[in-house]
């Protein structure tokens, strides 16, 4: 096993790791949220090894930075996140990165076109009557601003392969005696996605039709890859509770049986949930949107799509 490749960074940080032992200036793929360090496990698997800042249980949309994950930034021979409207604890740490260590997926030009708008444009857009913005009211001090696109890019398999060939480039500028290796995983991760997509869409395609309504705004493009017919979501921002005109909207809709499920996820309180669904007919279910259950290994990111078209199914198909 320790040939002599093992004075390759690569191989000395993956000795570290196999044996868990915290190791101290340790040079890695970094990555802001569970979904993007799937990806990066992918490419980097045998090469690198990939940790991420955000614990299990954090949400995406307030996280602070600890001073250990500014050292890790520091550290990192890769920093892979989406961009300052979605990791706001980011901008600061990720500039002082050179630019080959820091890959920001939201401005990549193989992404830009494939960005779809946030929720309150849509609400903009569509015709009810119900009022908009109803998150932006005086209860919440400290609001995040919250840009005209939807950036949860992780749940979209069409940007999860244009992020996997650019961690894919970016770890072959930095460690180019390792092309083979980084090579044969992008091929694997393609092919692993492709047909992921085909079992996804096959498992979908009898619930696409029901309406259901979601916690956060989180979902859009895998709603819109596999052609799910979402009715709303509780809140564009979890950290801020729904307004009261949101939630009646939300009833009316489910006492005039628009929608067979509500999704909460793992780490919200279902109580707002339950009580706009009591007395209705409406199934409850979980959506995981980081895969915080999941471990990050090389086949995490086709596992994690599986897992939400899982819980889409179970609850859309009801039984
Ligand atoms: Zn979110």
């Amino acid at each position: 096993m320790l040939h002599k490749n093992r004075l390759l960074k690569g191989a000395i940080c993956a000795l570290f790791t196999v044996g868990g032992l915290p190791a101290v200036s340790h040079a890695a793929v970094v990555a802001s949220v569970k979904p993007l360090g799937f990806i990066a496990a992918a490419i980097a698997d045998g090469v690198t090894p990939v940790e991420v800042l955000l614990p299990d249980g954090a949400s995406e949309h307030d996280y602070s930075l600890r001073p250990s994950d500014i050292k890790r930034i520091k550290n990192a021979d890769l920093l892979v996140w989406v961009g300052p409207e979605m990791e706001a604890f980011l901008p600061q740490s990720a500039a002082q990165l050179p630019a080959q260590k820091n890959l920001e997926l939201s401005a990549l030009p193989a992404v830009k076109p494939l960005l779809i708008k946030g929720a309150d444009a849509h609400e903009d857009e569509g015709g009810e009557h119900h009022p908009h913005h109803d998150e932006h009211s005086a209860e919440q001090g400290e609001h995040h601003h919250h840009g005209e696109y939807n950036m949860h890019l992780w749940m979209s398999p069409e940007i999860a392969r244009k992020s996997a060939v650019a961690i894919h480039d970016k770890l072959l500028e930095l460690m180019p005696q390792r092309k083979d290796k980084l090579d044969a995983n992008l091929q694997q991760f393609e092919a692993d996605l492709a047909a992921a997509e085909t079992s996804i869409r096959a498992q979908l395609a009898p619930v696409k039709d029901r309406g259901y309504f979601v916690f956060h705004d989180a979902y859009g493009y895998f709603e819109k890859q596999y052609g799910l017919s979402p009715r709303g979501h509780f809140t564009v921002n979890p950290e801020i509770q729904p307004g009261a005109q949101r939630l009646h909207q939300i009833r009316t809709e489910l006492v005039e049986q628009k929608a067979v499920c509500v999704f909460a996820e793992p780490q919200f309180r279902p109580a707002v949930i339950q009580a706009v669904a009591r007395g209705t007919s409406v199934r409850q279910g979980t959506l995981d949107p980081l895969g915080t259950n999941l471990s990050v290994v090389r086949d995490s990111y086709v596992q994690f799509l599986k897992q939400l078209s899982g819980q889409y199914a179970s609850c859309l198909k009801g039984d």
